[in-house]
């Protein structure tokens, strides 16, 4: 069957989004430089827009990479570092967590844990969007962007197939 996009979150709208969370960024930690580890793939496009709104002086830019939902739509439930960091770079540090979504919330959680076994000075998560419909563990999100419907979605960063990842703004993909 083939798929059609369905505009749910304008270009206008993931900018104003990204600008006030790097206010609420800049106000918690003035001069505190944090450590931002985003979770690749589909952090890359926010991180980059983020970091480029933001005030603060950042002490590092981290990536990480877990596994990810097998080729399809449905998570599997089971979650793999597949790319990890030093232990260095997050101990005594003011570290937060960005992601794209927090979905299930497995693989926040598994991100979380990882950062915390870490030893970090503060641990804060970030994430652009949040479909609290589908949460399978508890996640308490301290910088969210927007709560989104249960609806698979595509397109700044987030990708079906490593497809859309490119474009400019959110689509559901829909059946036709
Ligand atoms: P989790 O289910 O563990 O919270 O989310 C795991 C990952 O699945 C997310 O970081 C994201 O990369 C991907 N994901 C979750 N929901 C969606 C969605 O609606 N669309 C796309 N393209 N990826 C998603
Ligand atoms: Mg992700």
């Amino acid at each position: 069957m083939s798929k059609k996009l369905v505009p749910v979150i304008s270009q206008q709208e993931i900018a104003d989004t990204v600008k006030r969370l790097a206010q609420e960024l800049d106000r918690d930690y003035g001069d505190r430089a944090p450590v931002l580890v985003g979770v690749l793939k589909g952090c890359f496009i926010f991180l980059a827009d983020l970091i480029r709104q933001m005030q603060t002086p950042i002490q590092s830019i981290e990536l990480i990479r877990l596994s990810s939902y097998g080729s399809a739509t449905e998570s599997s439930g089971e979650v793999k570092v597949l790319v990890g960091l030093p232990e260095s770079a997050i101990a005594n540090q003011h570290v937060i967590l960005i992601e794209d979504i927090v979905d299930t919330g497995l693989s926040t959680t598994t991100a979380l844990q990882l950062l915390q076994a870490y030893n970090p000075a503060s641990l804060k998560l970030c994430s652009l969007l949040d479909k609290p419909e589908r949460r399978r563990v508890p996640v308490a999100i301290d910088y969210l962007g927007i709560i989104v419907p249960n609806l698979f979605i595509v397109g700044y960063g987030l990708d079906v197939n490593e497809q859309y990842r490119q474009l400019p703004a959110i689509y559901a993909l829909e059946d036709e």
